[in-house]
């Protein structure tokens, strides 16, 4: 194992939307001091707003790459991939990585997105569910595609909605079941939910809305999903879009203030000195109140 440590003036903790935006930023300003980037993930940068598409087989993996090595080659970029922060101390301004290594930083921004959140559903643990959040996640739902018939998609969201269009597009019978009376309730009033749902319902979408799933009932090669009242919808592809939360897990211990995500100002400070954070992991004021807020949309990222 690796337990070298690393000098840079700017670190970066993940390579997406909020990553990328900060390094342009910081390259227009600054092209001479160090830069690194780290991503968890194994590849290039890509958008996750697109991973239905590669889920549909409408995209390639290697079509929704937002960045190549080429640019951070030009950017004097030193991009980690397949790296994993695990810890930050910032009183000594150090970040350890999955294999040891140490990068001691001058200014670090936290970018780290969120990941699906899992909901505890009696029986879910027992059926291969899939989540979408990553391009390995997409790439694992296209590989099952073929031999599905009747996906079943817990959560009528961005995520639920958009994997369920994509689903339906590939021929697949699809169900959506969200909990609260419309789809989309965190992004569209109930007439614009009303248009989208009849434009789901006319593509042959079965939208169950003011529906809670109790319990799924594993089964071969059919599960069940229950619901509240005792309906059930049966399918043999299970996708579960209930929402996502900030990765801020590496932070424990640490002098960041946190809390539904790393707490930050206007310009995106956190509580702790020389740390930014942005992106999904964020909890900031958005374009529209003065609450904090945890956006999880690609503009507030950006
Ligand atoms: C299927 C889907 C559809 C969506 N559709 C829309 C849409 O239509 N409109 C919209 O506005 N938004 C949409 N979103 C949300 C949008 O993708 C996010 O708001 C945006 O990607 C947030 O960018 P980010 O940079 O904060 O984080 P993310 O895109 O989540 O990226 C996180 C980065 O951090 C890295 N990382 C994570 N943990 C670590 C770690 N411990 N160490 C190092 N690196 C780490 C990852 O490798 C990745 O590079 C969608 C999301 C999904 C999943």
């Amino acid at each position: 194992m690796t337990r070298s440590t690393h000098e840079t003036h700017y670190l970066i903790a993940g390579a997406s939307h909020a990553a990328l935006a900060a390094l342009h930023a910081i390259r227009l300003v600054d092209d001479e001091r160090i830069l690194t980037v780290i991503a968890k993930d194994d590849s290039l940068p890509y958008s996750p707003t697109v991973l239905p598409y590669v889920a549909s087989g409408r995209s390639t993996p290697a079509s929704v790459l937002l960045r190549d090595d080429r640019y951070f080659a030009d950017h004097k970029v030193n991009f980690l991939r397949g790296r994993r922060v695990t810890a930050v101390s910032t009183t000594e301004r150090v970040a350890t990585l999955c294999d040891g290594t140490r990068i001691r930083f001058e200014k670090l921004l936290v970018a780290t997105g969120a990941r699906p959140v899992v909901p505890a559903i009696p029986g879910l643990a027992d059926v291969g569910f899939h989540v979408l959040r990553t391009l390995e996640d997409a790439t694992r739902l296209r590989d099952c595609l073929s031999g599905a018939r009747h996906a079943v998609v817990l959560g009528g969201g961005l995520i639920g909605m958009h994997a369920a269009e994509n689903l339906c597009k590939s021929g697949v019978r699809v169900t959506v079941i969200e909990m609260q009376a419309q789809v989309l309730p965190a992004y569209f009033d109930a007439d614009a939910a009303a248009l989208i749902e009849r434009a789901f319902a006319e593509a042959g979408v079965a939208l169950l809305t003011g529906s809670r799933v109790e319990r799924i009932i594993a089964g071969t090669p059919e599960f069940s999903a229950e619901i509240a009242g005792g309906a059930r919808s049966a399918g043999d592809l299970l996708l579960v879009g209930a929402g996502v939360v900030p990765v801020i897990d590496y932070l424990e211990g640490s002098d960041i203030a946190i809390d539904r995500g790393i707490l930050a100002d206007d310009v995106m400070p956190t509580s702790a000195a020389n740390v930014w954070a942005a992106g999904d992991v964020a909890q900031a004021r958005d374009f529209y109140g003065s609450a904090p807020v945890v956006g999880g949309i690609l503009p507030d990222a950006v």
